[in-house]
Parts: structure tokens; C-alpha cells; sequence
């Protein structure tokens, strides 16, 4: 990956494609994550789709195509291919690890830095780049050490790195979708086939974006409308009207992104203002944003356009009084639910709670099948904690990712030694 600033400037990959691309918005966004530079190119008409990215039209589906620093191109590639041709997509080394990690957001990498510089035999299984939630943060500005703030790209790439140097795997693109577990060893299922062996596991998966909830949603998606804070767009919004959906950090963040560069930003909030769900500090500064407009108890009623988002339908709550705004960019901030249905067919009490949270009435959960109370982080499967925003309870914050990442770890060392 990229290593330092010199050459961060200098764009590993360049992508051709049309606006309103659902795949070329995935690759954007996976390569800004990863801290790559790239060049985005949109082709406008057939003409430039065959001069410049040498296919036969602007509908073509072989766009995107993917130019490399080798010279090499792929057409409308996969993630996956992605990462093989970044000679990141790896086979594990080991037939059988200490620990095995699923997610690689600020918990599953700090678990991943604790587990390997602590000698554990140490797999990191991520679907997509690594980062989470924080790598698509444009500043981070309330973790430790960092007064002047950090990218969540930054931050990752700093925490991969560090994973690396102790040992750890990483294994990119790659999606964890089943568990077992049985004398004393849990079997992780990869969609790939893959299977990862280790005597013990941290969840770290952290949350999905809620949707909407309009109608033609999946129609827009990576095509005007996105999930999250769009940290990839920031540069292509200019001088457009861009809406941001939800109140919390995440959404002013994004906020405040887009703002230097849009035309006008809207916030569209559910609730009566910001100050319940919103940092103080990004409060004072969407206020004072002059092209920032926050519209309370306001929420989105209908997505419209033919290839690609054209217009957004918002409608106030009580007066219902509509306003039907010219946009390409909705980005919708709303939170998540936990990723954890594959827990469900493990038998691991969901959204996974851990450690005290399982005794109810000074009981231990059905099934538990030692003679001592869950350690905190553990599950109701023994071996098998979670860290992070995917942990019932958990504080939805980097810092505490990061923190019961590392503390996860110290349960796994009492685990492996003591059962
Ligand atoms: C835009 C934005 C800005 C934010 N800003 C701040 C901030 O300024 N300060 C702050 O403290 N917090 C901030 N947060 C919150 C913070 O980022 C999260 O609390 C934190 O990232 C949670 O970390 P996590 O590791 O638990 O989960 P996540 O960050 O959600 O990471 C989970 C990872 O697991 C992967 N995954 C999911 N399922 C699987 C699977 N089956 N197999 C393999 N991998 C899987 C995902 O792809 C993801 O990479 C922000 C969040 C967002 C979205």
C-alpha cells in the first residue's frame, strides 16, 4: 500500500467510467479507504468511452476499466480482483492460528496488533478494506493522540501497518459467513470457500448502514445515493446540491466535508436539532457554515431519475409540507444494525452479548458448559468474544473499539490458558 505522502500523490490506479456507476463508486470507495491514490476519469459521451477507456460506448459493460502503474487494465473488475492485482489478496499461512478475527475496523485491528505483539498466531479476516466505519471518516478528531485529528483512512492504514510489523495476517476481501465450534476450535467459512482454523475468535463486524426505507432504493444505490459518509466523493460534489440524511457525528462529519466544495449541503434530521446526537464541536461549526442548512423533523420521502438519482422528495413530519430538491448526492448517515446474523445458526446469543450482560437472575446462559461465569467480551460459546460496535451495548466510538479490541485479547490469553 501507499507509504507516505510522496507517494500518496501520485495515483496508483486510474478508473474510466460513467457517472452514476454503482461499481465504479465501489471501487472509489475501496481504494480511498485503503489509502490508494487513484484518478477518477468520467467519460461524458461515446466518443471519449472509446478514445480513452478503448471500449465501444458510454453504456458499455465493460466499463469501469481500471488502469494500473504497470500498464495493465482490468474491465469492470470485482473488489476482489482489485486487491489481487495490488498483490494484497493473500491464502492464509497457517492450518491453524491461536486467534482468528472477523473485521477490520479500529476494534478487529487493534485486536490484531494486541494478539500478534503478544505471540499469538494471528489472523485478520476483512470482506472489504480495512478501516470500518472510521475509514470512511474524513477527519477523526476526538481520538487520543491526534490533536490536529486524522484521517479514518489514515488511522487504519497507520493500524495495518502495525498489525503487519507484529506478524499478523491480513487477509482483504474476504467475507467470514459461518462458524463452528467444537472441541475446542472454531472452523470460520469464508464465501470463498476458504476455511480459517484457530482455538479461539473475536467478532469485530461492526455495524451495517440502516437504508432509508423509499421506495426504488436499491435502484440508486452507488448511483446517487450512499451509505456513509462518502469520503471518496468529497472532490466530485462541487458546486452540487448535496444531501446528507441523519444527525449523529457521522453525518456531520460528512456535513462539514462537503461543504467547502457543494453548493449547498442540507442535513436532514428527524428530530428537533442536532444537540441530542451531535458533538458539541461539530454542532458550533454546521451552525456557523454558511451553505449548511439543517431541516428538523424532516426525513426523505421519494427518490426519482432515470439512470441514476435525479431529484429527492423530503417531507416535514407534522405539517407534511413537501420539497422536491435537484441532487446527485444522498448521503445517508443512519446508524447501524450489528452484523451478526451469521451468529444466529452458531447459537451465539445475538446482537452478541458478552461476559455480564449474560447472567440473567445469577444464572449462566442455556447451554454454557463450564464451571465459570463468561469472561467480559466472551459470548455464551466459550473462546469466542466480540469487540466493538458489534458487541450488544457497546460505546459507538473508535476509542472503545480500539480499547476492547486490545481487551479482548487479554481474555484470549485467560481463554487458551486456562479454558
Ligand atoms: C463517517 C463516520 C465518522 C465517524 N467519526 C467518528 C469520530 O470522529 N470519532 C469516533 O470516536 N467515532 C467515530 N465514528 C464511529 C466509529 O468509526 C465506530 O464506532 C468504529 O469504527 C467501530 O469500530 P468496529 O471495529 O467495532 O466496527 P466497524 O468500524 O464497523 O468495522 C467492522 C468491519 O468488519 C467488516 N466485516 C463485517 N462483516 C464481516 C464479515 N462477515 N467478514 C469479514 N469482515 C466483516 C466490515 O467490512 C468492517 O470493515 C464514525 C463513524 C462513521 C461512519
Amino acid at each position: 500500500m501507499a507509504e507516505g505522502a510522496e507517494i500518496k500523490k501520485t495515483p496508483l490506479v486510474k478508473i474510466l467510467g460513467r457517472a452514476g456507476s454503482a461499481t465504479a463508486y465501489a471501487i472509489r470507495d475501496y481504494l480511498h479507504r485503503s489509502d490508494v491514490p487513484f484518478e477518477w476519469v468520467q467519460l461524458e459521451n461515446d466518443e471519449q468511452a472509446r478514445t480513452q477507456a478503448g471500449v465501444d460506448h458510454l453504456q458499455d459493460s465493460r466499463l469501469p476499466v481500471c488502469i494500473f502503474a504497470d500498464g495493465s487494465r482490468i474491465e469492470c473488475p470485482n473488489l476482489r480482483q482489485i486487491t489481487e492485482k495490488l498483490g494484497w489478496f493473500r491464502s492464509p499461512l497457517h492450518t491453524e492460528y491461536d486467534l482468528a478475527i472477523y473485521g477490520a475496523g479500529p476494534a478487529g485491528l487493534s485486536a490484531a496488533v494486541y494478539g500478534a505483539s503478544e505471540g499469538l498466531t494471528t489472523v485478520l479476516i476483512e470482506r472489504s478494506a480495512v478501516g470500518g466505519q472510521a475509514g470512511s471518516s474524513s477527519k477523526i478528531e476526538n481520538y487520543l493522540g491526534f490533536p490536529d485529528g486524522i484521517s479514518g483512512a489514515d488511522l487504519a492504514e497507520r493500524a495495518r501497518k502495525q498489525a503487519c510489523r507484529f506478524g499478523a495476517e491480513i487477509l482483504l476481501a474476504r467475507e467470514g459467513v459461518r462458524g463452528e465450534f467444537a472441541d475446542g476450535k472454531g472452523i470460520g467459512y469464508l464465501a470463498d470457500g476458504t476455511q480459517i482454523v484457530a482455538r479461539s475468535a473475536i467478532c469485530a463486524t461492526g455495524v451495517a448502514y440502516r437504508r432509508l426505507g423509499v421506495p426504488n432504493e436499491e435502484k440508486y444505490f452507488g448511483a446517487g445515493l450512499y451509505y456513509g459518509a462518502g469520503t471518496s466523493e468529497a472532490q466530485l460534489v462541487k458546486d452540487h446540491q448535496v444531501i446528507v440524511v441523519g444527525g449523529g457525528n457521522s453525518a456531520g462529519q460528512a456535513a462539514l466535508n462537503f461543504a467547502p466544495l457543494a453548493s449547498h449541503v442540507r442535513m436532514v434530521i428527524r428530530g428537533d436539532t442536532l444537540k441530542r446526537t451531535l458533538s458539541k464541536y461539530l454542532i458550533d461549526r454546521i451552525y456557523t457554515t454558511a451553505n449548511i442548512e439543517v431541516l428538523p423533523r424532516t426525513e426523505v420521502v421519494n427518490l426519482a431519475g432515470e439512470n441514476y438519482l435525479e431529484e429527492v422528495t423530503l417531507r416535514h413530519r407534522d405539517t407534511q409540507e413537501e420539497l422536491t430538491v435537484k441532487s446527485h448526492w444522498l448521503f445517508a448517515c443512519l446508524g447501524g444494525e450489528p452484523h451478526t446474523k451469521w451468529a444466529e445458526e452458531v447459537g451465539i446469543v445475538r446482537d452478541l452479548v458478552t461476559g455480564p450482560d449474560l447472567i440473567q437472575g445469577g444464572r449462566r446462559p442455556a447451554n454454557w458448559p463450564l464451571d465459570r461465569d463468561p469472561y467480559y467480551l466472551e459470548t455464551n460459546v466459550p473462546g469466542m468474544f466480540a469487540a466493538g460496535d458489534v458487541r450488544h451495548g457497546s460505546v459507538k466510538r473508535c476509542a472503545s473499539a480500539v480499547g476492547e479490541g486490545a481487551m479482548a485479547v487479554a481474555f484470549v490469553h485467560r481463554y487458551l490458558s486456562q479454558g
